[in-house]
């Protein structure tokens, strides 16, 4: 069957079948308990915001793209009163050394504790012009847009609105994924007239591991998206009392018609290689970040949930950290001028797909859109981020020390958004399994 992937991933050196059994038996169960947690289950987004590329041509009619409000009633305490700012929410300080402790900036654990030094010194002006640059700084090593703190963002209940079959399709859908992939233009010209036409003239071999991962990313994006579509389809819309919104299922037909080769000019086994490629990156970036996660409060306001939450997250990283063959991430972005440059482009590259969200024409969409390239930007800034990475004379990146950097801040959006678009991962590889069984 097309869907039996067998060998090494690509630019990895990993196996498919280690992912697999590691995902559906170590990963998988754990994420499906973890995500349904008040903190991971509301996420503040903009669904208003206007296209920046082009006027808005459709609005998705279907009610399928709909995305229902959260009732305010069902937001934790903490989240209400205090939005995703609470100083609960920062992790707590990391403990020095006793030789450190002793040291002159040793107390510098956050952010604020910073400014509060620099605060006896300096005129609140500057203290403010110090902020407005700090901030900046932050900014400088996003790989994404963030809406958090956005006017017209929203919390929204995850776990009310599935991601799942709109049917949103057909040239609207189609000018977001050619934007989405164009972004990857390095060096590929836009001749085409058609998607496939210039999809067509992607060829790997001519790229550099840099442009190679990029598409990879993208394309593993897409397919884990389309996945979740066959997995959960509109087999029928007669409702009845026990499937009051009709019937849900999965359409082994629209898999075969997406990724079987017969159908996609020999390409469908090579994108759902890609899951994999974009899953070993952001269960990488889970595992780097794992001492700074260890710290964070996940804060809701309900003590127990709370307590609980911390204790599956930490089981959760243990497993991420025991996987014997993580992504190197030092293989992309020499410390030579090219690779700098690409880091750079890469970087403005992943912004502007998350401005090209803006423009996806089903809100529902746009919601797993955002979220999901959230998470794979807060991954790729854990991985690139200036402030973890510091090159050495021999040009290789010297270990991360993230439990200790003083500066390196994940915004609750920002944990929220990594955790869902992993367990979106995750979910996808546990599906592939189940479409595997059924084609056999
Ligand atoms: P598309 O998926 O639109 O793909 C267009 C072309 O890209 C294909 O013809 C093929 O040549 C190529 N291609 C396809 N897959 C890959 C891949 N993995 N790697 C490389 N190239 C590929 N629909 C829903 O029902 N639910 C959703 O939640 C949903 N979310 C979406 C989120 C975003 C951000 C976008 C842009 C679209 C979303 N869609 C969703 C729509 C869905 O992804 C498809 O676009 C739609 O179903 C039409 O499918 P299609 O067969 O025309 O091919």
């Amino acid at each position: 069957c097309f869907c039996e992937l067998e060998g090494s991933i690509n630019d990895c050196g990993c196996e498919v079948d280690t992912v697999d059994h590691f995902n559906n038996i170590k990963i998988y169960p754990r994420l499906k308990s973890l995500l349904v947690k008040n903190y991971f289950r509301f996420f503040k987004v903009n669904l208003n915001r206007d296209c920046p590329f082009w006027p808005d041509d459709s609005k998705c009619a279907m009610r399928f793209c709909q995305v229902e409000n959260c009732e305010e009633q069902t937001i934790p305490p903490g989240l209400m009163e205090h939005g995703d700012n609470h100083p609960f929410m920062k992790p707590t300080a990391y403990k020095y050394s006793e030789a450190a402790q002793h040291a002159d900036c040793s107390d510098a654990d956050d952010f604020s504790s910073v400014l509060g030094i620099i605060d006896t010194s300096i005129s609140d002006q500057a203290h403010k012009e110090f902020e407005l640059w700090a901030k900046h700084d932050q900014a400088e090593e996003d790989f994404c847009i963030i809406d958090e703190n956005d006017e017209g963002s929203q919390y929204v209940d995850l776990l009310l609105n599935p991601e799942r079959y709109t049917g949103y399709k057909g040239e609207s859908a189609h000018r977001v994924w050619k934007s989405i992939y164009l972004e990857n233009c390095f060096g590929v010209q836009n001749r085409s007239n058609t998607f496939s036409e210039y999809l067509a003239q992607i060829d790997l071999h001519k790229m550099c591991l840099e442009q190679r991962a990029f598409y990879r990313i993208i394309s593993g994006l897409h397919s884990s998206i389309n996945i979740h579509l066959c997995s959960k389809y509109l087999l029928s819309e007669t409702k009845d009392f026990l499937s009051p919104q009709g019937v849900w299922g999965h359409n082994i037909q629209e898999f075969k018609r997406r990724f079987s080769p017969e159908t996609t000019n020999g390409e469908g086994p090579h994108w759902l290689r890609n899951l994999y490629f974009i899953y070993l990156v952001e269960l990488k970036a889970l595992a780097k970040a794992a001492p700074y996660l260890r710290r964070e409060n996940f804060y809701t306001g309900i003590v127990e949930e709370d307590q609980e939450t911390k204790m599956a997250i930490n089981d959760l990283l243990s497993v991420v950290e025991s996987f014997p063959n993580h992504f190197d991430e030092n293989a992309l972005f020499s410390h030579s001028p090219q690779g700098v440059r690409f880091k750079y482009e890469f970087k403005e590259k992943f912004r502007n797909i998350s401005r090209i969200m803006d423009c996806v024409g089903c809100d529902k969409c746009k919601l797993w859109g955002k979220l999901q390239t959230q998470g794979l930007g807060t991954a790729l800034k854990i991985l690139y981020s200036e402030k973890l990475n510091i090159a050495t004379e021999s040009g290789l990146w010297e270990k991360p020390h993230i439990e200790i950097d003083p500066i390196f801040r994940l915004k609750r959006s920002e944990i929220v958004a990594l955790f869902n678009a992993f367990g979106r991962l995750s979910n996808s590889i546990y599906e592939m399994e189940n479409f595997r069984k059924s084609l056999r």
